[in-house]
Order: C-alpha cells, then sequence, then structure tokens
C-alpha cells in the first residue's frame, strides 16, 4: 500500500511527532491533508525551542481528530515572553489543525474524493457515494486504515 511508505517517510522525517506509540489511527483518503499539516507544523516550529508532539491521530464519529502537545522543553526558563511566543505558536498550530479537520469532513476516508458524513444505524462514516455501498467484513475503517509497524527508536 503506497500510503503506508508514504506515512513511513512522514514519521521518518518529523521523529519528534510521532514519539507516542499510540498515535497513529490514519486512513487512506485523509492522508494528504495530515501530510501537509505536518510540514506546516515543522515550518511553524522552526527555529523555535518547543516540544511537540501529537496526542493522538484519529476517526471519531466520522470525522477526522489531531490532538497535540505543545509546551516549553524543562531546560528553559518559563519567561513571559517566552509563554507568549508559545500562546502564539499554539494559535497557529490550532489554527492548521482546525483546516485540516473542515478539510477532511468533506473527503472520503477510502479514497479522499468529495465525501459527506453518513449514518449507518450507530456507525458515522464519512464517504463519497461509491464508498457507501460497502457491505460486510469491508469495512471502510479496516480497508482504509493504514497499518504501520511502529517506527523504530532512534
Ligand atoms: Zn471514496
Amino acid at each position: 500500500m503506497k500510503e503506508e511508505s508514504q506515512v513511513r517517510a512522514l514519521v521518518e522525517r518529523y521523529p519528534y511527532m510521532f514519539k507516542l506509540s499510540n498515535t497513529l489511527d490514519l486512513y487512506a483518503g485523509w492522508l494528504p491533508p495530515f501530510v501537509v499539516l505536518c510540514d506546516e507544523i515543522d515550518a511553524l516550529l522552526a527555529g523555535r525551542p518547543f516540544v511537540f508532539h501529537f496526542l493522538q491521530i484519529k476517526e471519531k464519529f466520522g470525522r477526522f481528530r489531531v490532538y497535540f502537545y505543545l509546551g516549553l522543553p524543562t531546560c528553559e526558563p518559563s519567561t513571559a515572553v517566552a509563554a507568549q511566543e508559545l500562546a502564539h505558536c499554539q494559535a497557529a498550530i490550532q489554527q492548521c489543525v482546525e483546516s485540516v479537520h473542515a478539510a477532511c469532513a468533506s473527503r472520503c476516508m477510502v479514497c479522499g474524493t468529495s465525501a459527506t458524513l453518513r449514518r449507518d444505524g450507530s456507525l458515522m462514516l464519512c464517504l463519497c457515494d461509491e464508498h457507501a455501498k460497502w457491505s460486510g467484513q469491508d469495512s471502510p475503517w479496516s480497508s482504509a486504515k493504514i497499518r504501520m509497524d511502529r517506527p523504530s527508536p532512534r
């Protein structure tokens, strides 16, 4: 699956973002905006001493959701200036995350084409017309889920 190698490359490029073991719950159709998000976050952090990593990346009620941690390293004195800059950076990253949440709300979680949120019994799924026809064992979660081995710690 080509998405798996894309994710592997992403983790190798930004290992600091993915240091938690249960972080990655990614779906193929939502991957492209997520890759862009990682580049944006890395650019926002450039030259700053902050600690950043993802807490959770997952599907929740048919929506793509990203949660992250941003803070000062323990060695850094927590001055008013540092706190202000941290708050500024936090807001900028949150804005990028929100725009990815919004973009993925209209992307099929399987293929990434135009989709709407659909209710199937108690399930909520964000699917295009084609993938909304799924049945039986081949659920969008299992078919679109990007299966990953944990990256080796470095
Ligand atoms: Zn689709």
